[in-house]
């Protein structure tokens, strides 16, 4: 075999939304592109704001020697600062440039804190339904992933999580506002699940982090606002990105945000910063960190993924699934009409509408669809989604 065995699994687990990218592609080619409804990928469609354009406009005429160069590896400090504003408003704790680490993406991110807090065997809790991601970036650092899986409607389970904490527990990850559920957990959720942390870095003499992976903290619905993860534990890092919120995805840029008093921090930013490095992406992209520092606080128009969040909600009422409405973020997890998801999306891929079974989430008997798309593909799709969960029924 030509490839690491790991690889061939890997990639088998990993196939759910790349099988469908595929089969849209192909479908798309076969029948024309807008007779195939793809609610597959999460990829944002909105323009980012206009003076994202600008400031680009502004950058390409500047002629400095070094503004492609390298730099510091954990960023532009400049561009540490201004992310460090903001986010110490979103967190409502106070934190410096020095907390800040600029990242490839929140992918980029949660590698780095892998790399940077992992030794072999140590466990690392995933919620179910989870980004399917996790479980590989956590292996590439040499962890465990732990699966503990969350309430009916999606909120944290906090005995579940309390049961799978080991004394070889480094971290637990959370995802809120959530892929692919839409849930986002409360303030009130998030001071309970510190206290389980706390009781058992008493328990076990550990220190246990708490990473809160938040890049669609932006992307809310009905006024909601994502309660800070920093202000309720202090070994908490915060990874997230401007994929969703900027629309910026295929530029990847994040970033990394650490508690200014957690455990250790000199020897963690140290660890951080260099494994930025060594994991081979040496410093965020120069131009996108200059890009954001100039739209700090802006976001795309979230009405328009609300019009849509409405619309297909409406659909899928009418034509009789079961869901909970998304908080934030861009996608609806219904409940499968048939026991095998998989099936069921196959259903679904007969009325040319294309999602990812809840499987490829670890959590089977679902379906995710993703509503970066636009008006027409969700209104064409809603006799589809109507024919399909009648199929079901009589099969
Ligand atoms: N975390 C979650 C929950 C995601 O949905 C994604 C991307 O879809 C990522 C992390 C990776 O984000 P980025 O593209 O900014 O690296």
């Amino acid at each position: 075999m030509a490839i690491a065995k790991k690889m061939k699994t890997f990639i088998e687990s990993a196939s759910w939304i790349r099988k469908m990218f595929e089969e849209g592609a192909r479908m798309k080619q076969e029948y024309g592109e807008d007779k195939v409804f793809d609610f597959s990928l999460g990829n944002p469609d909105l323009s980012p704001p206009p003076r994202l354009r600008e400031s680009l406009q502004k950058e390409a005429a500047r002629q400095d020697p070094l503004i492609h160069g390298y730099m510091p590896n954990s960023g532009y400090p400049y561009v540490r600062e201004k992310v460090a504003d903001q986010v110490s408003g979103e967190q409502g704790v106070n934190l410096s440039g020095d907390d800040i680490i600029m990242t490839c993406g929140a992918a980029g991110a949660l590698n780095v804190v892998m790399k940077s807090i992992l030794n072999p065997g140590d466990e690392v809790i995933i919620l179910s339904p989870f980004f399917v991601e996790y479980n590989f970036y956590i292996d590439n650092h040499g962890g465990v992933p732990v699966i503990a899986h969350t309430a009916g409607d999606f909120s944290l389970d906090l005995e579940a999580i309390e049961e799978a904490v080991t004394p070889k527990t480094k971290a637990v990850i959370i995802n809120s506002p959530n892929n692919p559920t839409g849930q986002i957990y409360s303030a009130e959720e998030l001071e309970k699940l510190a206290s389980v942390l706390i009781k058992k870095n008493r328990q076990y003499s550990t220190t246990i982090y708490l990473i809160s992976d938040e890049p669609y903290r932006n992307i809310v619905y009905d006024g909601l606002k994502v309660p800070g993860t920093l202000s309720a534990y202090k070994n908490a890092i915060v990874v997230s990105s401007y994929s969703k919120e900027l629309s910026l995805a295929g530029e990847r840029i994040g970033y990394l945000a650490l508690h200014p008093e957690i455990t250790a921090k000199e020897e963690l930013t140290g660890a951080l910063t260099l494994a930025n490095r060594i994991l081979g992406f040496v410093n965020a992209p120069a131009l996108m960190q200059r890009l954001i520092a100039d739209v700090q606080g802006e976001s795309v128009d979230s009405t328009i993924y609300a019009d849509r969040r409405k619309k297909l909600h409406d659909i899928l009422k009418q034509a009789g699934y079961k869901f909970i409405l998304p908080k934030g973020a861009f996608y609806f997890f219904p409940k499968s009409p048939l026991q095998d998801d998989a099936r069921f999306v196959q259903m679904l891929k007969e009325e040319k509408i294309l999602a990812v079974p809840g499987r490829g989430f670890g959590t089977p008997g679902y379906f995710r669809l993703s509503f970066c798309v636009g008006d027409k593909v969700i209104e064409g799709a809603a006799r589809g989604f109507a024919r399909a969960i009648e199929a079901a029924r009589s099969a």
